[in-house]
Parts: structure tokens; C-alpha cells; sequence
């Protein structure tokens, strides 16, 4: 790390004890600006990166509900305002056990630069809770969502925080929030969410889009190397909603993904996972990867490593973390090309270490699924000028942002010294962008 940037890390630290999520995200992107700070010390005299480091805002709250047992549970509801100098705070809330300040300020922080890369006018937020939805009915489900509404109202707004899915949080959870938050401030306020249904103000292709942007990413990325993911052995981690979109695009593309999981284990299926089978098992039925397995006869490992598995192309798609220095070894062993990454920071730093040593490229989250916080600012301009894009236009939108992402980051990355790197690139192009409009706005 740069010797000015030490300071900054090392009293971010002691500012944010314990949250180590946190500080595995900033310590990723500190270590990329160096040959920025030496280039422009004009952002380390206004202490740019320095306040980039510390939220606009912070809001933790109580969420009370009743069960279905009739009793009282209690949940924490957070957001994260972190930063707005280039538009409404824009970002998903997750609902997962695992969801404490530390998780939400790494996620708000990987949105900052992201949405900065998309090019779009869209600041960086993030929130949840830590409740967990794994088991409960669809009345708690309501019920929890009605409550945490019911003071996250007040905090967003379509100039000012704009909310949607993540981890957790689908189209239905969305729903049952933005019905709160309209009956709460009696406004049919679209643009306040993304994430929406169709009928009620959604996009077309939101659904698809990070999965989707993920395989457009990793193409390009192939291309740049004369190939691409036709023909190619992938494996995708997880079986939500990115990874199941970007199993579909693969295969459009002419790849073939031969495994996917959850978090009891994964399923291998050698002539490609039947992905219309998945989409109905878990968005239909609620079910889980057994299900599947079961069902198509094909073999399911609890628990196990779906790193092991030989494959050209891997994208993790589960959760922080999920790819660790021994998966990164398997993949090395098993004959990778490439990682890109589909969830925020499923690769550990010594895993991407590792990776990059052996010459496989890596894509990381901030660029490589972008594709879903664009196109959640393209629903955010089509509830501005209420107006309803089609399937295909809003498709070759995203592909067209995919690109432009993945050239800028190779760009950067050659301007400052690093040709290839991608994590530089990202880091480099979106903070700069940042860096200049906080510059501009002054002190604030
Ligand atoms: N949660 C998604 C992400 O990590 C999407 C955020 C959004 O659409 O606002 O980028």
C-alpha cells in the first residue's frame, strides 16, 4: 500500500473495530490508488479518500413483528448512506442472519465505486437486516417487511436513497416494501425502489440483469484473448437469482454450466443444469438444490467444495468469502482461465493472489456485476419519465454497459501501470470519477 494510504487504512481500522468485512473491502481498494495519489495530489490535499472512507450516513433501527406463533421477534434494520456525489444513494438491502454493520458498510462501499463504474448518475448505499427468511411463511415474510418500512420510509426517496433486492430480497419482498412505504407517504413514488414487478413500475430484463451482465462480462473478457465462452466447462456458485441468470446467459452463449449450489452442498450435471427446472424449483417451489438433484437424477454433495471440480470458467455467485485460497488452488489444478465474480468479495484476497500468479484472469465484483445496479438505473429513468422499454432494447442497454465497463477497466489499468489487472481498473476508474465530483461539491 502506498505510504500516504497507510494512515488512512490503519484509522479506518481503529475507527470500525471488528468489522473485518469492511476492512477486507477498503484495504482492496486502497491498495489499487497508489499510483493515484502519487499522480493527483490534489485529492490528498481536500482528504478525499480519507472522507470516502466514512458514510454520509448511518441509520440502525428496531424492526418488531409477530410470528405466526403470535410471538414478538425482534430484528436490527440498517442503511448505510455512504456516498452521494454522484446521485441518489443507490443500493440493495440483504436480509440474511449473517448481516451486521460490518457486512453492510463492505457492500455500500464495493457500491460506491461500482455504480460510479456503470457511468450512470447513481451514488453508493447499502442495507438489511438480520433477519432470516429461510423457513418463514410468506404473512411473516410480509409482515417483517411491512415493519422495517415503517422506518426506512423516512430515510429514501427517489432524489435521496433508492433501495432494491440483494441477498434475500426479490421481487416479492420489494413489492410488500414498496406498498408500506406508499400507503405510509400516501405517493406512488416508482422511483424511490428498483427491483419492481413489471405491472407495478419494474424494468424489463432487472430480473436477468446481473447474471446476465456477469456472462457478458466474462465473453469480452475471453474475447480479449481471441475465444469466448462457447464451448467452454463452467461452474457457477449459488442458485439465486444471479447465479441462475447467469447460467442462462452461458448457455446462450454457448458455454455449459455443469454445477451450481446452495449452501447444503452442489449438484453436478455433466450435460449442463436444465436451468427453466432450477428457475421453477426455487423461485416456484422455494425449494433447494437437493430438490433438484433429486429430480434430475444427478449426483448432490453436501457440504463438499464445487471448487474441486475441473472447469475453464468459475463464477462464484453464493456470498463473501466463499472462494478461499484452497478453492483458488483447485481451480489452478483443475485448469481454470478465468474467475469472474457475480457476488460482492466472494474471492479472499490470497485466493485472488494465487490466482493472479498463475495467470488466470480475474474479474472482480464491482465491474463484473454491475449489470444489475445499471439496469436498476435504466428502471430508475424509465419511472422518471414514466415510460416502459421493451425486453430487447433494454437487453442490448446492458450489453452495451457490460462493454463499455470491461474496455474502461482495461483502459485504466494500462494508464496506471497495471495492464490486465482488472481489480486496478475497476478500482482506479471508479473511485477517479468519484474523486473529481467530490473535488467539484467542495467540503460537504
Ligand atoms: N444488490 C445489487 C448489487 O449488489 C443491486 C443493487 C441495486 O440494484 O441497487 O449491486
Amino acid at each position: 500500500m502506498h505510504p500516504a494510504l497507510v494512515p488512512v487504512f490503519d484509522d479506518l481500522v481503529a475507527r470500525n473495530p471488528g468489522e473485518v468485512e469492511f476492512h477486507q473491502a477498503a484495504r482492496e481498494v486502497l491498495e489499487s490508488l497508489g499510483p493515484v495519489v502519487s499522480k493527483h495530489p490534489e485529492y490528498a490535499d481536500a482528504e478525499v479518500i480519507r472522507r470516502l472512507c466514512e458514510p454520509e450516513r448511518q441509520v440502525i433501527f428496531r424492526v418488531p413483528w409477530t410470528d405466526d406463533a403470535g410471538r414478538v421477534q425482534i430484528n436490527r434494520g440498517f442503511r448505510v448512506e455512504f456516498n452521494s456525489a454522484l446521485g441518489p444513494y443507490k443500493g440493495g438491502l440483504r436480509f440474511h442472519p449473517s448481516v451486521y454493520l460490518g457486512i453492510v458498510k463492505f457492500l455500500g462501499f464495493e457500491q460506491i465505486f461500482k455504480n460510479s463504474l456503470t457511468g450512470l448518475p447513481i451514488g453508493g448505499g447499502k442495507g438489511g437486516s438480520d433477519f432470516d427468511p429461510k423457513g418463514r411463511s410468506a404473512g411473516e415474510v410480509m409482515r417483517f417487511c411491512q415493519s422495517f418500512m415503517t422506518e426506512l420510509y423516512r430515510h429514501i426517496g427517489e432524489h435521496t436513497d433508492v433501495p432494491a433486492g440483494d441477498t434475500g430480497v426479490g421481487q416479492r419482498e420489494i413489492g410488500y416494501m414498496f406498498g408500506q412505504y406508499k400507503r405510509i407517504t400516501n405517493r406512488y413514488e416508482s422511483g424511490t425502489f428498483t427491483g419492481k414487478g413489471l405491472s407495478w413500475g419494474g424494468s424489463r430484463v432487472r430480473t436477468e440483469a446481473t447474471g446476465y451482465g456477469l456472462a457478458y462480462f466474462a465473453e469480452r473478457v475471453l474475447s480479449a484473448s481471441g475465444t469466448g465462452l462457447d464451448g467452454r466447462r463452467v461452474v457457477v456458485s449459488g442458485s439465486g437469482n444471479v447465479a441462475i441468470h447467469a447460467i442462462e446467459k452461458v448457455h446462450q452463449l454457448g458455454g455449459r454450466v455443469v454445477a451450481c449450489s446452495d449452501s447444503d452442498g452442489f449438484v453436478v450435471e455433466e450435460s449442463g443444469i436444465d436451468v427453466d427446472l432450477l428457475k421453477e424449483i426455487k423461485n416456484g417451489r422455494r425449494g433447494r438444490i437437493v430438490d433438484y438433484a433429486e429430480e434430475r437424477g444427478a449426483p448432490f454433495t453436501p457440504g463438499g467444495d464445487i471448487w474441486s471440480l475441473p472447469c475453464d470458467v468459475a463464477l462464484p455467485c453464493a456470498t463473501q468469502n466463499e472462494l478461499g485460497v484452497d478453492g483458488a488452488a483447485a481451480l489452478i489444478r483443475g485448469g481454470c482461465v478465468l474467475v469472474a465474480e457475480g457476488a460482492n468479495m466472494p474471492t479472499s484476497p490470497d485466493a485472488i493472489r494465487a490466482l493472479r500468479q498463475a495467470g488466470v484472469a480475474f474479474a472482480p465484483g464491482k465491474a463484473a456485476n454491475a449489470g444489475g445496479v445499471a439496469t436498476s438505473a435504466l428502471e430508475m429513468q424509465q419511472n422518471a419519465s414514466r415510460d416502459s422499454w421493451g425486453f430487447e432494447h433494454t437487453e442490448e442497454r446492458l450489453a452495451e454497459i457490460m462493454a463499455s465497463i470491461h474496455d474502461r477497466c482495461l483502459e485504466t489499468a494500462d494508464e496506471y501501470g497495471s495492464p490486465g489487472d482488472y481489480t486496478a481498473g475497476a478500482n482506479i476508474a471508479g473511485f477517479t470519477k468519484v474523486a473529481d465530483a467530490m473535488l467539484a461539491l467542495g467540503v460537504v
